[in-house]
């Protein structure tokens, strides 16, 4: 069999003959020459009576009548010819799919409409298969393919995407249902970058998705605040994953591995999916990439005043410690308990003003000032989970403007929030250890393997 390109009859005229040519040449390999045996309307016959099951779906088009004209071709194809002849072949089957993209409101039974069928079709066809998952959501922009022969439905394929599609068959029994799935080609890419303006500009220009680039801050943003932290010079690399179907890429997978460089320290993570299937990324000792702690309590806040053992006081005057961070921000943006613990105070706190303190474990407490108001439904004693809100950005008790003040006790030592050495979230349980030193292992050496081919290459 010869696999030909699937054509579509609103592809323009020139390209068409250029198309029916090739389809024709090679079907004809053995011809060489058409001849008087193979009239010029043959052509026609031979591009508009062949097909291919189209599994890849069609482009979303205003014309939603595309007709599906390729063709797979055996050799026998030329013997769709105009003028029926007698041969000992067997017999050509003849499918003609015409495909209809699904618009927003349309119903299977305005689908079939425009197919030219009934609804009494559309009934038949529904009931058919609702004992399966076939035509169960229909979605804008899928596509919709028939064989109809004489008013007759013989075939419906619903592809939901590029890997999903379901087939249904008229058959002497009633409609039969196929689901058809296909696997993409998983393949592993490697990409390093240097950061000269920031990461999104770099890693961009590196070749990264703006999806890969958010999910590679996110690994490293326990350790590197990237606004903050990064330098020119900076560098990464790393290994995804890569979908390909037929030889094309359709989309991206997982990161396996990255590594990120900033300032001199090289961080590494590695993607470990433990026995309960969930992943997330360790650090090639086993710990989590995640932190117990947010660094920062607030998003989109900007540092107003740093820990400092002696400042002075905007209002009193006062040169004493600020023993904490402040975070500018819009009254009312969100503030977050930085990690896991238990509400221990929630109320009015001297020049604090309306606060909340979280007693943590390893006897560490949080402590955030200022609020405005606090979360709905939390009191003294309420357990919270990192990243809870816990209250608004205000300017309660002493304070010149908006912000939040956050402090971070050790032992009732206060901490600087910007520099303390945040523990790691959870470790891996004793049981995934093993296995996981097999995976890291793997993992670095595949990194390593990359990096070595990059410069054995760049140094050519
Ligand atoms: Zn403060």
């Amino acid at each position: 069999m010869l696999l030909i390109k699937r054509l579509k009859q609103h592809i323009p005229v020139t390209h068409l003959m250029a198309a029916t040519i090739c389809t024709t040449i090679v079907g004809l390999t053995a011809m060489l020459i058409p001849s008087e045996e193979a009239p010029a309307s043959v052509f026609n016959q031979t591009l508009t009576t062949t097909i291919q099951l189209p599994l890849t779906p069609i482009v979303a088009d205003e014309s939603s009548n595309t007709v599906e004209t390729a063709e797979i071709v055996s050799e026998p194809a030329i013997a769709a010819s105009a003028q029926p002849q007698p041969q000992p072949q067997p017999q050509q089957i003849i499918e003609q799919w015409q495909d209809f993209t699904v618009r927003n409101g349309d119903t299977l039974t305005s689908i079939f409409k425009r197919a030219g069928l009934s609804s009494r079709d559309a009934f038949l066809v529904s009931d058919a298969v609702k004992e399966t998952n076939a035509l169960k959501r229909i979605y804008p922009g899928q596509t919709l393919s028939f064989v109809i022969n004489d008013h007759q439905l013989h075939k419906l394929k619903h592809i939901r995407n590029q890997l999903e599609s379901s087939m249904i068959i008229a058959t002497d029994q009633g409609y039969r249902v196929k689901e058809i799935e296909k696997q993409p080609d998983i393949t592993p890419r490697f990409v390093k970058g240097t950061i000269e303006n920031s990461l999104f500009l770099d890693a961009s220009r590196a070749g990264l998705s703006d999806r890969m680039i958010m999910e590679l801050a996110a690994i490293f943003g326990w350790d590197i605040d990237f606004v903050l932290d990064l330098r020119q010079g900076d560098h990464f690399n790393l290994v995804y994953e890569e979908k390909f179907l037929d030889g094309k890429k359709i989309g991206e997978g997982n990161i396996l591995s990255a590594q990120f460089v900033n300032q001199g320290e090289t961080y590494t993570a590695i993607r470990y999916t433990d026995s309960n299937g969930d992943s997330s990324f360790y650090t090639p000792q086993g710990d989590s990439m995640r932190k117990a702690f947010l660094r920062s309590p607030v998003d989109f806040a900007r540092i107003s005043s740093s820990f400092k053992t002696r400042r002075k006081h905007p209002i009193l005057g006062l040169t004493r410690a600020h023993k904490g961070t402040d975070y500018a921000a819009r009254t009312g943006t969100p503030i977050k308990a930085a990690g896991d613990g238990k509400i221990i105070w929630r109320g009015k706190k001297g020049g604090y003003g309306n606060c909340v303190i979280v007693q943590h474990g390893g006897n560490i407490t949080t402590l955030y000032g200022h609020m405005n108001n606090y979360r709905k439904g939390q009191k003294n004693g309420s357990r919270v989970r990192q990243g809870d809100v816990i209250g608004y950005v205000g300017q309660t008790g002493l304070a010149s403007g908006p912000h939040l003040h956050y402090e971070f006790r050790v032992n009732g030592v206060h901490k600087n929030p910007q520099t303390v050495k945040l523990p790691h979230a959870a470790p891996l349980d004793k049981a995934e250890r093993a296995p996981f030193f097999a995976v890291a292992e793997q993992a670095l050496a595949q990194l390593a393997s990359y990096k070595a081919t990059q410069l054995a290459s760049a140094s050519k």
